[in-house]
């Protein structure tokens, strides 16, 4: 085992990988940006390196800056997290090359699974179906040649995509040009690649996905499922484990492509392999996220298992936590993503000091968050500030828990989705697991707007609330020579001595 994990990424998911490593004993050193010199995830490590101003381009991009620290440091191991450098070929081979071992997949297969083309190909290779398309980036004459033979709707697909960007929905022919342009640029500015290629348009699908883990040297399993269909903009909102709609039969369908696609790609550690449902049950490939999903935690509180711990083990070396046949799923886990968004405003972003932070507990809730109330949630990253999960025997309970548990979260200061989540949590269609990949856009199109008398009592108690807490905090300000036990200044000059 390793003494020693650097953690390439910030947020929620540092957070969550530090407390896998001190349960494994493991000292931590984490990386942070100007602008998260009072993130939870630099507190939360053994160690931490400032390594750039506050653009991730800068900062979290940089793998010179974090190579350098974990050669200060003596980190053994880098973890990336997801997003950032997590599936970038270049990180995973400097990492290697430096003599440090990459928490994730090698270099070679981080190239195949991030292009969604030569993605699709292995899935033929395992004999998976993919969603009727094209299996190789083209150029634009080929784009327009080709559209007809797929047949509308369909999409253009930036071939390095992810996270719903590079992605374009063309409804007719005339369409093509200028959904050509968009998904090409939005490739370009987003991933560094123009590459496209067409995809037939599925209507109504539900996004599936089964989660993998695989030892590199032979061994691999699937772990179940994931129901992602809840999304805006291609991006998920909800998750669930397991999915109402998958049957055992279905599972193990779904399970055993997965399987096969990643062998085929030489894959080792966590990965998960996304399909398209139709009503029928036929499923279609989609892609490969060759790195710790967001909604990992779903399949972690229906398996028992720890993936973050079972990536680190697999990265050194230890043999994989179970075998296929003792894998079991009990109960029912329900994943809302709460973004510093505000729903009732097209979910624009709502950064800011945190004034109020109450968090839920109890029986079956787990809060993956990397905020703190005081917490200043800066512009920079991407605007997930927490990730509640509840679990329970049945589908019923997990969502009665959710339920309570969104009534207790209370956040003041910033706008968040908790409000769309208690929308959906109540929803006759997602209470009857009713989902498609559309199902957000009726949700919303229902949600009633609040009332401006409660908003503008909200704004006011939660500027209240801050005078009174900036009044405490100055009255409480420790004067003279008493000043030097403070814990405040303790941790302070701790922080102080870790910058370089
Ligand atoms: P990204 O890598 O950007 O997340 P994906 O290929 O994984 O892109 O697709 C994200 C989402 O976009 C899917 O879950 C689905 O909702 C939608 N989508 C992608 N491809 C198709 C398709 N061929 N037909 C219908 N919807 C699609």
């Amino acid at each position: 085992m390793f003494q020693k994990i650097l953690i390439a990424n910030r947020g929620e998911i540092a957070v969550r990988v530090i407390r896998a490593c001190r349960e494994l004993g493991v000292r931590t050193v984490a990386v942070f940006s100007e602008a998260d010199r009072a993130a939870t995830h630099v507190r939360f490590a053994d160690q931490a390196y400032g390594i750039g101003p506050a653009p991730s381009s800068e900062s979290y991009l940089r793998i010179d800056r974090i190579l350098e620290a974990a050669r200060q440091s003596g980190a053994e191991a880098i973890h990336p997290g997801y997003g950032f450098l997590a599936e970038n070929p270049a990180f995973a081979a400097a990492c290697e090359a430096a003599g440090l071992t990459f928490i994730g997949p090698s270099a070679r297969t981080l190239r195949l699974c991030g292009s969604k083309t030569a993605a699709r190909r292995l899935a033929r290779q395992a004999n998976v179906p993919t969603v009727p398309g094209t299996d190789q980036d083209l150029s634009d004459e080929e784009v327009v040649a080709g559209a007809p033979t797929i047949g509308f709707p369909l999409l253009i697909k930036a071939a390095a995509g992810g996270g719903g960007k590079g992605m374009r929905i063309v409804r007719e022919p005339g369409e093509l040009p200028s959904a050509l342009r968009a998904a090409r640029s939005e490739g370009q500015s987003s991933f560094g690649d123009s590459a496209v290629y067409l995809e037939k348009y599925l209507e109504r699908p539900r996004h599936i996905e089964m989660q993998i883990l695989a030892d590199g040297a032979g061994q691999l399993l699937y772990l179940g499922e994931r129901e992602c269909s809840i999304q805006r903009r291609h991006q998920k909102v909800v998750e669930e484990a397991p999915s109402p709609f998958v049957d055992e039969a279905l599972r193990r369908r779904l399970g055993e492509a997965a399987v096969a696609i990643a062998a085929a790609a030489g894959y080792r550690n966590a990965g998960t392999v996304e399909f398209l449902v139709d009503r029928d049950r036929n499923f279609y490939f989609l892609e490969v996220n060759a790195r710790l999903q967001v909604e990992h935690p779903v399949t972690e509180m229906v398996t028992g298992l720890d993936l973050v711990k079972a990536q680190i083990g697999i990265a050194a070396g230890s043999p994989l936590p179970v075998r296929q046949e003792e894998v079991r799923l009990r109960g029912c886990a329900l994943e809302c993503r709460i973004y510093a968004e505000d729903p009732f405003r097209n979910f624009i972003p709502s950064p800011g000091r945190i004034a109020v932070l109450r968090r839920p507990g109890g029986p079956g809730v787990r809060d993956d968050t990397g905020v703190y109330e005081g917490y200043e949630v800066p512009v920079h990253y991407d605007p997930l500030i927490a990730k509640l999960i509840t679990w329970g025997e049945s589908r019923a309970e997990a969502i009665q828990r959710m339920r309570r548990a969104l009534q207790e979260y209370t956040i003041i200061g910033i706008q968040t989705t908790i409000p769309f989540h208690r929308r959906v949590m109540e929803d006759p269609k997602f209470l009857a697991g009713d989902l498609d990949t559309t199902y957000v856009e009726a949700v919303l199109a229902a949600l009633p707007p609040p009332t401006s008398r409660n908003r503008r009592a909200a704004i006011i108690a939660a500027a209240l609330h801050a005078y009174l807490q900036d009044q405490e905090a100055a009255a409480a300000q420790p004067q003279g020579p008493a000043a030097a036990g403070s814990r405040w200044l303790h941790t302070a000059r701790q922080d102080a001595l870790r910058r370089r």
